[in-house]
């Protein structure tokens, strides 16, 4: 009995605040010796704030055990479709952190001209990989990477005088969600091209919407099915013929990299995440890093600042000539566009294309491993990940989110589901290059174990994750009333101006 309680202390049960007793303390900091300078007594915090109260001991254990519930690419497969959740190499967080970078005024960018070395060499490799040579590294994420390529492509419009008759763009309705959103943020009407048969988009579809009134074409490359999309170079011929222009969505670029250059497929821009592709761990919501690449006709219009040198050889930072402006302060995410340069010279070119071939290779696997057992809307090869169908398994009752619910009990973490939404119950896998075959067929195995029981027992799906701290969670109520202060509405309210009562 005794030995169950103390096995028991549950460490998700009660926060940091009601833990401890007062007084208790984690660290003892050393008296400050100086003078001290008393706060103003108006900027003095209130008394009644209480705060935990922990030994080291006891914070040590709980932020342990708080972390030991986490799930992450450290602890096991990740292979949200459409993410790119593989393993970075630490050595570039290592080098991201080296004082020289991180210490680095941002005020004072012209200083720090090594650092400016690196962003320069970056853009002209990342201007290589893509054949698009014009490159600014400002943008923040992929979504504002795709903003600042299509309000591009909108100033160049109205410097030709055609923004007024140009008003749409067209989206295959396999594109990622961000690319219709964008071109509605920049204030165009946006034009869906269904998928065809064999998961390209449907070439006669965008014929027929081809005239004067297009402005661009958004296409995801490789698109969401993880699918090539055959035929793009012949749709960017056609765009071009009317005077649109091709946007490329390269979020996804290790399908490809080091093997296909946007470029050469006639696309005038694209944007890529530095945070997927190249080496900086993501999934907390930042920062990333999405820049631009632009042909020699857009390039004029790149969002500030990029790197340039000067006759000297110094270097600095430019706003381009017409440039869309700058779209966040200073000159991007600096820590992240280190580590993609430390993962690029790294690698190289021979290694890059390693990258993109066991990309494609493992989600290839994957695929023939799972074929028998789920349904495959577009039976042909993939690049670097694959989209099932449970419509089989719905069936029997059972839909994809039961299916992956049930994953959580072998210890894996879910694909990507319900998306993309041409796909029925969508199961969207993407292995990385970074798993190995044992981890591969690891995770096959446990989606046929769970295709077994959805035919043997399809209710007890319905309760899974049974193994996990907490069961199903009502995703819509945490979604639509989170609970973001600490006392939540459930436990005890806050007093008024800003304390707490007990
Ligand atoms: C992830 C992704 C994006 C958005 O990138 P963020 O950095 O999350 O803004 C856009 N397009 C595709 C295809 C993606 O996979």
């Amino acid at each position: 009995m005794i030995e169950r309680a103390i096995g028991e202390e549950d460490f998700g049960a009660r926060l940091a605040f009601d833990r401890g007793a007062a007084g208790r303390r984690a660290v003892a900091v050393p008296q400050w010796q100086g003078r001290e300078t008393p706060l103003p007594a108006a900027h003095l915090l209130r008394d009644s704030v209480r705060l935990p109260e922990l030994s080291q001991g006891e914070l040590v254990r709980y932020y342990t055990a708080l972390a030991q519930r986490n799930f992450g690419v450290d602890t096991g497969s990740y292979p949200l479709g459409s993410c790119s959740m593989k393993y970075n190499p630490k050595v570039n967080d290592v080098v991201a952190s080296l004082p020289g970078f991180a210490n680095a005024h941002p005020a004072e960018p012209e200083a720090a001209q090594g650092t400016l070395r690196i962003l320069l060499d970056l853009q002209r490799a990342l201007g290589a990989i893509t054949g698009l040579p014009h490159v600014s590294l400002a943008p923040a994420a992929g979504a504002q990477g795709e903003l600042a390529g299509i309000l591009m492509i909108r100033r160049a419009l109205e410097q030709r005088g055609e923004l007024g008759k140009r008003r749409r763009v067209l989206v295959p309705d396999s594109a990622h969600g961000t690319n219709p959103a964008t071109a509605a943020m920049a204030g165009f009407t946006v034009t869906q091209i269904p998928t065809a048969a064999d998961g390209a988009m449907d070439r006669a579809a965008l014929a027929a919407e081809l005239d004067g009134s297009v402005a661009a074409m958004m296409v995801t490359l490789p698109n969401t099915l993880g699918l090539w999309e055959t035929g793009i170079e012949e749709a960017a011929r056609d765009l071009h013929r009317v005077g649109a222009f091709v946007y490329g969505d390269g979020a996804n670029l290790n399908a490809i990299v080091g093997r296909v250059r946007y470029g050469d497929l006639g696309i005038d821009i694209a944007h890529l995440n530095l945070h997927k592709t190249f080496s900086t761990p993501h999934g907390g919501g930042g920062p990333g890093a999405g820049p631009v690449c632009a042909s020699t006709a857009l390039a004029p219009y790149l969002p500030a600042p990029v790197v340039v040198e000067g006759s000297t050889g110094t270097l600095a930072l430019h706003r381009p000539r017409e440039s869309i402006g700058q779209l966040q302060q200073f000159h991007g995410s600096v820590g992240v566009l280190v580590r993609a340069y430390a993962y690029i010279r790294t690698l190289g070119l021979a290694g890059l294309r390693a990258v993109s071939e066991n990309a494609d290779l493992n989600a290839n696997y994957l695929r023939v491993l799972l074929e028998p057992h789920y349904d495959l809307p577009h039976p042909r090869r993939v690049l670097h990940e694959v989209v099932f169908s449970g419509s089989r398994q719905r069936k029997a009752g059972v839909r994809a989110y039961d299916i992956v619910k049930r994953l959580i009990d072998y210890g894996l973490h879910p694909p990507t589901v319900y998306f993309p939404l041409i796909v029925d119950e969508a199961l969207m896998i993407e292995p990385t290059e970074t798993e190995s075959r044992e981890d591969i067929e690891r995770y096959a195995a446990a989606l046929v174990a769970i295709a077994e029981e959805a035919e043997r027992d399809p209710e007890a799906l319905e309760e899974a994750p049974q193994h996990t701290p907490v069961g199903r969670l009502d995703e819509t109520r945490a979604a639509r009333r989170p609970v973001l202060r600490w006392p939540g509405p459930e436990t005890e309210p806050c007093g008024s101006k800003g304390t707490v009562e007990r």
